[in-house]
């Protein structure tokens, strides 16, 4: 995979979270402030848009990619959100290097250290009911294939319906936030069911 299947990867996403914008936010007005969609949507617009505006000068990599597209999250989502996403896309651009080419097995583990970054940042584990829940499967789950990764992230995903949050805004709601999907999960399996359609192309 090169950089353009990257850049095909994060586009694809905007795309997916440009119309699943108004789900994401229904999703976060339930146990957040509503604007977990319209968050995504600024953030990836902005992505789409570094993207497309990349020096020429700027070395053509995957990670260089992912780096950029991270740093712009960072700095276009004032959310939880912004952070956590940049984090894991420029954890794992850094993790693949220079390459001009990364191989599946490569992507893997780089995405496991961009997960695993986000844990650290969010303190927050498996059964937080966070988008960790979608993003852990997902990894593990890429040892199998492409769409079996999407498929874990969505049900990691609706998997969070009947935890109690414990990080992020919604754990301000207690047992209230018990019985409802969050948002940050319903968008990493978005993000997993980009990266499985881009492959199969
Ligand atoms: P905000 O909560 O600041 O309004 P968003 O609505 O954009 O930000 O994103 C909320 C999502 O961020 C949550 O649904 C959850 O998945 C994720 N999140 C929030 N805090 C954490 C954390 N500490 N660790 C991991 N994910 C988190
Ligand atoms: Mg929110
Ligand atoms: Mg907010």
């Amino acid at each position: 995979m090169d950089a353009e299947f990257f850049r095909r990867w994060l586009t694809a996403t905007a795309r997916a979270v440009e119309r699943e914008a108004g789900r994401l936010t229904e999703l976060d007005s339930a146990i957040g402030d509503a604007d977990h969609g319209a968050n995504l949507r600024r953030g990836f617009q902005a992505v789409t848009e570094a993207l497309a505006a990349r020096d020429p000068q700027e070395p053509d990599t995957p990670g260089a990619v992912l780096t950029l597209a991270g740093r712009t999250l960072v700095s276009k989502v004032g959310g939880a959100s912004g952070p956590l996403y940049g984090t894991l896309l420029r954890r794992t651009g850094k993790a693949l290097g220079d390459a001009p080419e990364v191989s599946d097995a490569e992507l893997r583990a780089a995405l496991e250290e961009g997960v695993r970054a986000v844990g650290v940042l969010g303190k927050s584990e498996a059964g937080d009911k966070t988008m960790l829940d979608a993003l852990f499967p997902a990894v593990a789950a890429l040892a199998e294939s492409y769409p079996a990764a999407g498929d874990a992230a969505a049900r990691g995903a609706e998997a969070t319906i009947p935890l109690r949050a414990r990080r992020g805004r919604a754990s301000y709601l207690g047992e209230r936030s018990v019985g409802h999907e969050d948002p940050g999960a319903a968008s990493s399996a978005l993000l997993f069911a980009t990266l499985a359609e881009v492959a199969g192309d």
